[in-house]
This record gives C-alpha cells, sequence and structure tokens, in this order.
C-alpha cells in the first residue's frame, strides 16, 4: 500500500514537472516576462506591450495584448500572481483602441472571475463580473457600434468603466495609478498610465522604439498631440541619479526604456516635425516632401519600406496632420 503511494506521488510528480516544463518551455518562445521594478512587470510578445501590476490585493494589466497571444499571456499572468497572490485579475487598462492592445480583454475579463480556479463555464454577460476594464470614452466610442453600424468587437470586449476628461485615478496593491489622457495624440482615445509607487509609466502606442509614432488621423490622431504628449510623458519621468533607478517607460511596442530614450525620441520627432512643417509652409506637396526625404537621417533607427507603418505613411500623415484645419 505504502509502496504503491510513493509510487503514485512519484508519478504524479513526474507528470507535474513535465507539464509545468512544457508549459513554461512554450511560453518562453513567445511571451517574455521582464520584472521593470516595484509590482509592475512587462510581458513582450503579445504584439502590443502588456504591462502587469501583481500585489495583495490582485493582478492589474495594462492592455492585453493581440487576440492570438492570450491564451500564453494569461498563462504568464497566472504564474506572475500565483506566488504572490490567490486574488484574480480585477483590472483592465486600455492604453487606446487598437487591437494589438486590447485584442484579449474578452478572455482576460473572463480569466478575472476565474484566475482562482472557481467557475471556469464560459462567457460574460454581465458587466459586474470579471475584471472591469478602463479606458478613455473614445475608446468605447470606436469598439462599439458607432451610430447603428455593427459594432467592430464583440461586448464582451469594451471597456466596462470609462472616463472622461484628462484625469482618471485608480488606488491598487497599495500604490496610486493614474490615467492621463493627452490631447489626440495616437488616437484620441489614449492614457498614458503612470503607476506612481512602483515609478513606472505605460505609454501604449504615443511611444514606441520600433517605429516612427503611428498618427492615426482617422481616428483622430495628431502629430502635435503625439510631441505634447511626449513632453507630458518627459514631465512625470525622472531620470536616474547616479546608479539609483529612474522612472521606467513601457513603450507601446518595443523595448523596456528609462527618460532618456524618451528625450531621444521626442527630439527626432520634433525635428522631424519641423522639417515637414518647413516644407509645408513653403507650399510643398506631399510628393515633394517625401521626395526630399525629411526622415532620411533617422531612417536607419525608425523607418521601414514595408510593413503595417511604413516611413511614407509617416510622412504623409505628418503632413496631413499639418495641413488639417485645428
Ligand atoms: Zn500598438
Ligand atoms: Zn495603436
Amino acid at each position: 500500500m505504502r509502496g504503491q503511494g510513493i509510487r503514485g506521488w512519484t508519478l504524479l510528480l513526474f507528470i507535474i514537472a513535465v507539464t509545468a516544463g512544457l508549459a513554461s518551455a512554450q511560453q518562453q518562445s513567445d511571451i517574455r516576462v521582464l520584472h521593470v521594478q516595484g509590482n509592475v512587470y512587462m510581458l513582450v510578445g503579445a504584439v502590443g506591450n502588456i504591462a502587469v501590476q501583481v500585489g495583495q490585493d490582485g493582478v492589474l494589466m495594462v492592455d492585453t495584448g493581440a487576440a492570438q497571444a492570450t491564451d500564453q499571456v494569461m498563462a504568464a499572468v497566472v504564474q506572475l500572481a500565483k506566488p504572490v497572490t490567490n486574488r484574480p485579475l480585477r483590472f483592465i487598462i486600455n492604453t487606446h483602441f487598437h487591437a494589438d492592445h486590447t485584442g484579449g480583454n474578452e478572455k482576460a475579463r473572463a480569466a478575472g472571475a476565474t484566475i482562482t480556479g472557481g467557475n471556469v463555464a464560459g462567457n460574460i454577460s454581465d458587466a459586474t463580473e470579471g475584471a472591469a476594464v478602463f479606458a478613455h470614452a473614445n475608446v468605447m466610442r470606436r469598439m462599439s457600434a458607432p451610430t447603428g453600424s455593427q459594432s467592430p468587437t464583440p461586448p464582451g470586449a469594451w471597456p466596462t468603466d470609462t472616463y472622461f476628461g484628462d484625469e482618471k485615478d485608480l488606488f491598487f496593491n497599495g500604490e496610486a495609478i493614474q490615467l492621463f489622457h493627452p490631447k489626440p495624440a495616437h488616437t484620441d482615445g489614449d492614457s498614458i498610465v503612470f503607476f506612481r509607487r512602483s515609478d513606472v509609466v505605460s505609454t501604449g502606442d504615443i511611444f514606441t522604439t520600433t517605429n516612427y509614432p503611428i498618427i492615426d488621423l482617422q481616428s483622430g490622431g495628431s502629430i502635435n498631440g503625439v510631441i505634447d504628449a511626449l513632453n507630458f510623458i518627459l514631465d512625470i519621468t525622472v531620470p536616474a541619479d547616479k546608479q539609483e533607478g529612474g522612472t521606467m517607460v513601457i513603450p507601446g511596442h518595443g523595448r523596456l526604456c528609462d527618460e532618456a530614450d524618451v528625450v531621444e525620441y521626442r527630439d527626432m520627432v520634433t525635428i522631424i516635425r519641423d522639417r515637414i512643417q518647413d516644407m509645408f509652409k513653403k507650399g510643398m506637396t506631399l510628393e515633394q516632401v517625401k521626395a526630399a526625404k525629411p526622415t532620411r537621417d533617422y531612417d536607419p533607427l525608425y523607418g521601414s519600406t514595408a510593413g503595417a507603418w511604413t516611413t511614407d505613411m509617416f510622412v504623409e500623415a505628418v503632413y496631413k496632420s499639418l495641413s488639417a484645419k485645428k
């Protein structure tokens, strides 16, 4: 009896070890988890970056990544939370409405209801179940049905708590968390999320290290708004003093940054905006501006001739943004 019991346990432990090994191997290949500082972690690999705050009160996520990555994202979140808390995912904050940042909302909300191993069944029919989703009101406007047409996203993915105006405060895991809504920048519904005690800023796509800023003109974006928002991020970040850590910045895409990285990016965007503005004022057409290559010296770092956001698209968006009536 006893021997069998031990064999049984050995087998069980073996299965657990193998399963855990497979799970972590699979996870490592797609979602990378990085401790930023304080209670905040950065998840990379779900297209859009994700920030996760973990503490005794539970879990908070800033953005949920692209839909195809959600299962792995949530597995990584569960692993992060397990040693710290048995409380669920309570809050999701969306920095804006784009699908590479909200694609996991629906599943993540459901996980919020079930992360402790309770009712694993099905869909959320009620906004009081699952995690609360915070976002600026314009995120809701763009995710839900605009004037009677079919909504571009399912209701289960929509924000449950929206704010108007330029600021919203939360307090969670012993930490003040501020949402700042800049004037239209990447879109007209951006939020910059500031974890005050951990000293971490999550910027959404206002700041990305991998490309020129995406100005979603159709969704109210503006080049001058992006520059204003980058300057605002610089207002709330404090640089490192000697070896001490300063404010860390999680961009919408790309690597973990600090204030100096944002300064460099802000300078680049400002210089290019000024060049295109000068050309525009001289009466140059969009084609002439493109031909003059106002981004040339920065193209090795941020430029692209293929993909979803090319250098040409950026120059065109800046030109159109500057020529639009304010
Ligand atoms: Zn994005
Ligand atoms: Zn975006």
